[in-house]
């Protein structure tokens, strides 16, 4: 049998103790014995209790905290070869010959040296009597398996690192705070995020929070007065109309010449040559703080379990791996390959070779950047003279889902500052039918990007019979050359009839573009919509403080969430939460699953269980409803426990767009203005694009209309392929009572 051990070491990070649970059940599922290493690679030189088995009731009810509980330390002593021997030395006397390392590139760096050193310490302690041959024998080789913990999102080989999604969403939040006093003070702050060589965080917040200035250090200002540009910057700004300033500084921003900029030479600019109020907020440690993001509870669980079965599947020849993610899907990268173009990056920063450094980040993190430039002007270019000005219909359908505000706000400034003219639709398709479309500038989308809810507004009115021809006079009346409409399923359904009616209606055949914005993640070709990642974090909050109160009086919780016939939100909160059933719609659910559900609670309580936490899709199944469920397993359940439904409604719908919702909106409209510029250009007369525009795999991808009836099932509103339900084995896995005491119990 593998005995695997798992330690997490350097920077603590939220979403480690995700990561934890999902390599020790995953590895105990999968057959293996377990261990942890606690305090990082100083417990593994000290040994004894610090090394010890973990089982799998220890790493219950952790998902939500943060930090780690097996704790973490940076440790000299690793560096020596004395330290090393004695780690080695430990790690046999233990049987273990597989390792799970969370850590950052220091940690990953060393987990790499163990495993190379092997062979020859091991020889060292037989040769010392330290070690039984016998014993070297049957652990021939050390595998190794690392992620990479860190909230800077500093790493080469992984789209996102465990605990940065959690790092922006404290960071986001500050901004907006303190956005909020200094608009009420016409003051100027100036924001200091972590990132020594990784400008993700500062980037990412600055444009989730619409922050006037950026400085990072892998793209400095290209100018050596770096004070007089921003300083124009945010002047232009407040004579539009602006009342505050922000600047976000990440802590290792540079000048074009390497020299450090700190906090407080942006706050003597300020304040010298603007005459402004200006106060420094230095972040720090709050952002590493803070119980993690649901896309960092799962993606730490994903690379968790990845992980685990890495190393423990791993061979004498395997190369150690760092599991990450790429384009949305689990990846293995040699491990050391990655520490090196790591060690690459932050040389080119060093050396000044930022085109190198920004390539090396990636297409997507350069395409932010460019979108972030534009978003933080002041004020847009001047039309170029001959330019083609397009004048575009921007309007929100269905309901509402965070995030459309600032999908709204990205995509007019993108547009404005390239010399076209959107026209904003209020009420949705309601508008367009009477009318209520108006300009829409640079300023009259400010302050837009923070904020939940529709500011056009928002329904689900689709329209009908004579509705069409009230559309097409309105589109005329305002020499519509495209439309682009931002929400969810009513909206695309709306916009699939006006695309149906063209040959009716000429004024229909223009360029015509959804941009998916729904919480229930539903849409024809999207992996994700806007607004269902702050859908997500909103239930998992929610689900989080119900499962406080059931643990303090011995209860069961059927939670039920929205999504409609798509069980997107009940399956990521149930993997975010560590909900122990989910119910879908898209499995159904039958008399034998609720009698094997009552079966697992009752004995679950018989034996020490205090908590039982379901959730349920809204549309799970007709006739076994939430209350019918709950009434089922409290008359089954007896005296063990009770049963709550808890219906967590339009709070779902409501509350500020997360950072990765905002994120994804600036994409999705950077796009969504090439679309149209690019459509508008190919001559009148053909058929005009219709397209559903989308991130699959991480691309941003169109889907054209007519492709909708072959991708999407219209009986269930939902894609016919869904990538998520590929995550349902492994939330079932995780979830599963203790299978040891299963066995033991005589249940399979
Ligand atoms: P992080 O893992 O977050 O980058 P550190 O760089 O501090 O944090 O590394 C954590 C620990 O990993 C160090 O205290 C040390 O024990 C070990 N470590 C770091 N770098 C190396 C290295 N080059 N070789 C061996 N061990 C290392």
């Amino acid at each position: 049998m593998k005995r695997l051990a798992v330690l997490t070491s350097g920077g603590d990070a939220p979403g480690m103790n995700a990561a934890l649970r999902a390599v020790v059940r995953t590895a105990l599922d999968a057959g293996a014995e377990v261990y942890a290493i606690y305090e990082g690679y100083q417990g593994m030189i000290d040994g004894g209790s610090r090394i010890r088995p973990i089982h799998w009731t220890d790493v219950g009810g952790i998902l939500h905290k943060g930090g780690t509980i097996i704790g973490t330390a940076r440790c000299d002593d690793f560096l020596t070869h004395e330290g090393r021997l004695k780690a080695v030395r430990n790690l046999l006397a233990n049987q273990i010959d597989a390792l799970v390392v969370i850590g950052g590139d220091g940690s990953l760096t060393g987990a790499d040296m163990l495993r190379r050193e092997w062979e020859p310490l091991r020889s060292e302690l037989v040769v010392r009597g330290e070690l039984s041959p016998e014993t070297a024998d049957r652990h021939p080789y050390l595998s190794i398996a690392g992620l990479v913990g860190s909230i800077d999102n500093d790493m080469y080989g992984t789209d996102t690192t465990i605990g940065a999604n959690s790092a922006l969403h404290r960071i986001t939040a500050a901004v907006d705070a303190i956005s909020s006093t200094a608009a009420s003070h016409h003051r100027a702050f100036v924001v200091e995020v972590m990132g020594r060589n990784c400008g993700y965080l500062a980037l990412m917040s600055g444009l989730a929070t619409g922050a006037d200035f950026v400085l990072i250090p892998e793209s400095p200002p290209d100018v050596d007065d770096w004070e007089g540009k921003m300083c124009e910057i945010l002047s232009t700004g407040l004579q539009v109309g602006r009342r505050d300033s922000i600047v976000i500084v990440a802590e290792g921003a540079i000048d074009r010449h390497g020299n450090p900029i700190s906090c407080e030479q942006v706050r003597r600019a300020l304040t010298e040559r603007m005459g402004e109020d200006t106060r420094i907020t230095v972040l720090g440690h709050v952002q590493r703080g803070g119980a993690p993001s649901a896309a960092d509870r799962i993606m730490s669980t994903l690379v968790g379990a990845a992980a685990a079965l890495a190393a423990i599947n791993a061979g004498p020849d395997s190369e150690p791996v760092l599991i990450g993610v790429h384009n949305n899907r689990i990846t293995a990268l040699p491990l050391m390959a990655c520490v090196r173009k790591n060690q690459e990056i932050n040389e080119a920063i060093r050396s000044l070779d930022f085109k190198k450094a920004m390539e090396m980040r990636g297409p997507s993190y350069q395409a932010i950047f460019n979108i972030l430039r534009t978003l933080v002007r002041a004020a847009p270019h001047p039309p170029k003279p001959g330019q083609k000005q397009i004048r575009f219909a921007i309007l929100n359908a269905g309901a509402p889902a965070p995030g459309m505000n600032a999908t709204v706000r990205a995509a007019v400034r993108l547009a404005v500052d390239r010399g076209h003219i959107p026209l904003g639709v209020r009420h949705g398709f309601r508008g367009l039918i009477e009318g209520q479309i108006e300009e829409l500038n640079w300023m009259s989308v400010n302050g837009w990007a923070p904020t939940g809810g529709s500011e056009l507004g928002t329904n689900r009115r689709k329209p009908t019979g004579s509705d069409f021809y009230a559309i097409a006079r309105n589109l005329e009346d305002h020499k519509v050359d495209a439309i682009l409409m931002v929400g969810g399923w009513s909206g695309y359904e709306g916009m699939l009839s006006l695309w149906k009616e063209r040959k009716s209606y000429p004024a229909f055949n223009t360029p015509m573009l959804c941009v998916p914005a729904s919480i229930d993640n539903n849409l024809p070709g999207a992996e994700f919509s806007i607004g269902s990642d702050t859908a997500l974090n909103v239930i998992m909050e929610a689900v989080d403080k119900i499962k406080q109160s059931a643990v303090a009086s011995n209860r069961s919780f059927i939670i039920e969430v929205m999504g409609r016939y798509c069980g997107y939100l009940a399956l990521m909160s149930a993997l975010a939460t560590g909900a122990e059933r989910v119910y879908l719609n898209e499995e159904g659910v039958t008399l034998n699953d609720l009698v094997r559900d009552i079966d697992l609670l009752v004995t679950g309580f018989r034996h020490g269980k205090r908590l039982g936490l379901m959730i349920r899709n809204e549309c799970a199944n007709e006739l076994y409803t939430a209350p019918f469920l709950a009434a089922l397993f409290e008359q089954e359940g007896k005296d063990l426990f009770d049963v709550r439904v808890s219906v967590l409604g339009h709070m779902q719908q409501g509350g500020d767009p997360t950072p990765l919702d905002r994120v994804m909106a600036a994409r999705m409209a950077g796009e969504a203005i090439q679309f149209i510029e690019r459509e508008c250009d190919v001559s009148r007369g053909d058929e005009a694009a219709a397209a559903c525009l989308g991130l699959v795999a991480e691309q941003a991808t169109l889907t054209p209309f007519y492709d909708i009836a072959r991708l999407f099932d219209f009986e269930h509103n939902r894609p016919k392929q869904q990538w998520w339900m590929e995550l349902r084995p492994i939330a079932q896995m995780l979830a599963q009572p203790d299978p040891h005491f299963n066995k033991q119990n005589g249940r399979s």
